[in-house]
This record gives structure tokens, sequence and C-alpha cells, in this order.
């Protein structure tokens, strides 16, 4: 278990407006910590809110309230040119459709380079382009890629780019939104693998959003598990597939299939019925077994407590 908090999330809220005093509470009240060289996966259906929390995070928003600590510090109070340079370099993003984030009119050098340029991290054009090959083989293209544009590579190429992008500037902290869901399935553990040799290699940490469960527990250490803008459970990977607690984490583990006939012959398919819980109170985000976290009511935690034999 590593112990090193390199970021902090506490009560984090985002609101949208949504035309006449309504509002779209996309992340509503969610908490986590991420622990220096984890994978930390994220999951839930689409329009749970993973997106929003990775952007606001980010700073792509701004947080409508609540906190985000990098490394204890407070990523949203920091105003300043130099010091919200300093984040960013910190903490990168690679999102899901690499062909619709990478500017087609610019070449892959330039493309890779950006961040270089940004936070003048080379000295000359000679080290910038030496660095941009050095990346493009440790993503597993090669430098001879430089010179050609985005629309010259495959889905999976593409994704690679992206992830060169990302490293250029030395990052710590990596927001991986939805990175392999546009790639064939074939090409998705090539690109999974490449995370995770980079990992390995530069002591990397991964914020990992998937809106499945199956490939999130192959590279996740901890997952959470959000539905509606809420965080519902929070485990260790083993732990949330072997005990899950929510009925949310019950429904997104039955749809996923195994390899494995006897499995699947005895697999039923459990839909989500949020009428089942209990309303008599608001529910709280409440710890189960240690590091393991549900949200529910005090009556809904007996009752799960029971189920899982505490
Ligand atoms: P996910 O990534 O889990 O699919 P999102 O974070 O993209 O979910 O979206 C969560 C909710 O917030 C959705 O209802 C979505 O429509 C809404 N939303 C996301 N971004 C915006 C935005 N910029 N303006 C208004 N509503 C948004
Ligand atoms: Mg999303």
């Amino acid at each position: 278990m590593k112990t090193e908090k390199i970021l902090e999330v506490k009560h984090l809220k985002k609101y949208f407006p949504a035309g006449r005093n309504r509002l779209i509470k996309a992340v509503d009240d969610v908490s986590f910590d991420i622990y220096k060289g984890e994978t930390f996966g994220l999951v839930g259906e689409s329009g749970s809110g993973k997106s929003t929390t990775g952007q606001t995070i980010i700073r792509l928003y701004d947080a409508t309230d609540g906190e985000v600590l990098f490394h204890g510090e407070n990523v949203h109070a920091k105003k300043s040119r130099a010091e919200k340079l300093k984040f960013n370099r910190k903490m990168q993003m690679i999102f899901q459709d690499p062909s619709s984030s990478l500017n087609p009119r610019m070449t892959v050098l330039d493309i890779i380079a950006e961040g270089l340029d940004v936070h003048h991290l080379v000295k000359n054009e000679k080290e910038r382009k030496e660095r941009v090959e050095q990346l493009l083989e440790a993503v597993g293209l090669n430098k001879e890629h430089a010179t050609r544009f985005p629309h010259e590579f495959s889905g999976g190429q593409r994704q690679r780019i992206g992830i060169a992008r990302a490293l250029a500037v030395e990052p710590e902290l990596i927001i991986c939104d939805e990175p392999i869901s546009a790639l064939d399935v074939s090409i998705q553990a090539q690109v999974v693998n490449l995370l995770k040799k980079l990992q390995k290699e530069r002591g990397l940490t991964y914020l990992f959003i998937a809106h499945d469960l199956s490939m999130v527990k192959y590279i996740s250490d901890r997952i959470g598990v959000m539905h509606l803008g809420h965080m519902v459970e929070l485990a260790d990977s083993e732990e949330l597939y072997k005990n899950p607690v929510h009925p949310y984490t019950k429904s997104l583990l039955s749809a996923i299939p195994l390899p494995d006939p006897e499995y699947e012959r005895g697999r039923t398919r459990i839909t989500y019925d949020p009428s089942i819980h209990d309303t008599s109170e608001e529910p709280k985000f409440r710890e189960i077994r240690p590091h393991h976290w549900v949200r529910c009511t005090s009556k809904e935690f007996e009752q799960y407590k029971k189920e899982l034999g505490e």
C-alpha cells in the first residue's frame, strides 16, 4: 500500500447552470485521495461526472466548491501565472479521442514539443528535436514520425502521440480520460501496457477514467465508482471485485463478460434500481471495512455490513 498522498480531492463540487434556476450537479461532494505511484480508477456510466471531476482537478474548470490539494497545496487557490504554469506541468491529461485533441495542421514534432516550448524546457531547435525523438521512441513510435501529421496515423498511434505530448513536460500525475475507449479492442491492451510500462519507468501516478470495469481492474490499484455526480463506492481493486457493496457497483460488475464459460452460464445481469435505497436520511460516505467506503444511510450501512458478514 502506497502512503504518500499526491492528490487530495475534498468535497469537490462542480455545478453547471442549465437554464432558468436549474443546475446540473455534475460533481456533487466527491472526496478521494490518490497516492504517489498508484493508478486510481474512476468508473461509472456516461454522464456520471468522471470527466468533469478530472477536468476540475486539472483546473480546466473552476470548482463550485471543495478543494483539490496537490502535494498538500491548494491547486485552485493558486492565482499567479507562474504558479498556474507549475501545476500545469505537474498534471497532464490524455483524452479519449486522440483525433480531436491533436491539431491536424501541426506536425507531430510541434504537437509534442508544445509543452517543451511553453515551459522553456529546451535550449534550441536541435535539443527540441532530440527530445521529441526520444519521446516518440518511449511510446513505441519512431523518430521518422516527427515530420508527419496526425491524420497519417492509426487511432492507436495517435493515442501514443497524445501520451508523448503529456510526457514531454515530465508530469507526476496524468489524468487518462477514457484513453482506450475509442480504440479497437485489439489495440486497447497495447496502449494499457504502454501506460503501465511508462508508469514503472517514470514513477508516474494515474487517474484512469473508464465507463466499464473490465480494463480498469487490470490497471488500477484502487477504484472509485461514480454515479450521478456522487462517489458511491471506493476500495482496493481486489476488494471491490470480490466484495462489492453498493447496488450500483454490483450492477456494473455484472455487466463484465469473462472468458470463462462456467462463469458466463452463472452470470446474471443485475440492473440498478435507485428506488431501493433507504430515504430516511441523507446518505454519507462510510468506511465499511478498512479502506473500503460506500455511500449509504446508517440503516443501509448496517444491512451492507451483515451482507459482508461483518
Ligand atoms: P462522464 O465523463 O462520466 O460521462 P461528464 O463529467 O462528462 O460525465 O458529465 C457529467 C454531467 O455534467 C452530464 O450531465 C453532462 O451533461 C454535464 N456536463 C458536462 N460538461 C458540461 C458543461 N461544460 N456544461 C454543462 N453541462 C455539462
Ligand atoms: Mg467522460
